[in-house]
């Protein structure tokens, strides 16, 4: 569902872009709100969300679905965490549609899905695994990367149960924006994917910005 913020971009506290192929870790506080803008368009932003005061609890793409009978992320869901509980709600939202099926991109699974010689080439799994490498205060490891959302990311099931990697259907200044329901961290891997059109073949910036 399409819809457009309130917020004031005068009125943010701050704005971080994050060039392709990398990632950002930030604390995003109790009913503050967070953007993600996809700048130049048709760019898949991997996202992984824990509470900020216990990050055994995290981001579950299936209770997120079977609260809300969807499968589709947009204005108005509610992002639960594996205890149940609303992790942030989704307020805004221009592009219309994210994906949360399709995982996020890995070097052993560009390796099945594409070819052996693929294997060296940057995932976002990667970039999760540096960010946590080099935070290790937050206390998020290598088990609580499990399944993430795929903001702008175009994975549409077909008429048969099919899931398939689409072409976008976001384009540039496409925005989602959310509101924290409780102390989260926010991981976002900004895709580097250059073998499926998730990213049209060519990963580009996205920007965060907080209120
Ligand atoms: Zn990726």
């Amino acid at each position: 569902m399409i819809r457009e913020s309130d917020m004031l971009l005068s009125e943010a506290q701050e704005s971080t872009v994050v060039p392709a192929g990398d990632y950002l870790l930030k604390k995003i506080k109790r009913g503050q709100t967070v953007r993600i803008t996809d700048l130049e368009g048709n760019q898949a932003a991997d996202t992984l969300f824990y509470n900020a005061n216990n990050t055994a609890e995290r981001y579950s793409a299936m209770d997120t679905i079977r609260e809300q009978g969807n499968v589709y992320l947009s204005a108005g869901t509610l992002l639960r965490s594996n205890f149940g509980n609303p992790l942030l709600e989704i307020t805004a939202d221009t592009c219309g549609r994210h994906d949360t099926l399709g995982g996020a991109c890995a070097t052993e699974s560009n390796t099945v899905r594409y070819d052996l010689n693929k294997r060296c080439m940057h995932a976002c799994r990667d970039s999760w695994m540096l960010a946590i490498g080099e935070h290790e205060s937050v206390g998020i490891s290598k088990r609580d990367i499990t399944h993430n959302i795929n903001f702008f990311m175009n994975v549409p099931v077909t008429a048969e149960g099919g899931l398939t990697f689409e072409d976008g259907i976001s384009a540039p200044g496409k925005y989602v924006e959310m509101v924290a329901h409780m102390d989260v961290y926010m991981l976002v891997s900004n895709c580097p994917q250059l073998n499926n059109p998730c990213n049209g073949y060519n990963p580009t910036p996205i920007e965060i910005t907080l209120w």
